[in-house]
């Protein structure tokens, strides 16, 4: 594919508020790292039940129901992306911010001990859920991080954290620092979308977008690179300066 044959470096977490984002935001990046045999574990702190299953409810479906119904369909899409998914039932429509939740956060980052990690990014006027999650996401990894706090498993070490598109990226302050070529599993990002037709009206859009920023991809690597007119990608924000000993 692109420049970047390199391997990804460990296990990749993301973090999810809602059995959705991580689907529509990160699963180019999750089918891309799965693909390369790197493991990928998606921790999602609600169902969406309230907030994104507008569908389920118009239908007279209950609360349990919903949620069941939510697992069913996040486990099914992020199984296609090649990913383990775990839910912490936190509650949406609030997310509430409490340190018992960051707690549970805390211990899945030991003991997934990721190399990369994805979250939505810090702001979101239109869904407080998002930079709750992002928030306690963030949290969870500087504690984790501390030789001191106590939970299970070895301190983490620094892995960066990648901040993926949110649905209105100039209301969130969002700007694609790194676009992520997802062209050769594009087709397995579109199946795990598909498993969720309580959001239907999305399929297209996240299509659309990433022909979008494939169309930008190709326009900041240049012509020398030769990549194919159908280029598809990801945009994310990097939180923390990049590491490096070569400026590329
Ligand atoms: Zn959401």
């Amino acid at each position: 594919m692109s420049q970047d044959a390199e391997a990804w470096d460990g296990p990749v977490l993301v973090v999810s508020a809602h059995a959705g984002d991580f689907v529509w935001r990160a699963g180019g990046a999750m089918a891309l790292a799965a693909s390369q045999g790197t493991a990928v574990s998606v921790v999602c702190l609600s169902f969406g039940e309230r907030g994104e299953s507008a569908r389920a409810w118009r239908d007279g479906k209950k609360l349990d129901e919903i949620k069941a119904m939510r697992r069913e369909e996040a486990t099914k899409a992020s199984g296609v992306l090649g990913a383990q998914i775990e839910f912490l039932d936190a509650g949406d429509y609030p997310l509430r911010e409490s340190d018992v939740l960051v707690d549970r956060i805390v211990q899945c980052f030991r003991r997934i001990n990721p190399a990369v990690v994805i979250t939505h990014p810090l702001a979101d006027p239109y869904n407080p859920d998002h930079p709750s999650a992002a928030r306690m996401a963030l949290q969870a990894r500087v504690l984790a991080q501390a030789a001191g706090y106590d939970a299970p498993g070895e301190p983490l070490g620094a892995p960066p954290v990648f901040l993926f598109e949110p649905h209105q990226p100039e209301q969130c302050d969002f700007k694609p620092q790194v676009l992520l070529d997802i062209t050769e599993v594009f087709d397995t990002k579109r199946r795990a979308m598909e498993c969720l037709p309580a959001q239907q009206h999305m399929w297209d859009y996240y299509t659309e977008l990433a022909r979008r920023r494939g169309v930008q991809l190709r326009r900041n690597a240049g012509p020398n690179l030769g990549l194919p007119h159908d280029t598809m990608a990801e945009a994310y924000m990097r939180l923390y300066p990049q590491v490096t000993r070569v400026l590329r």
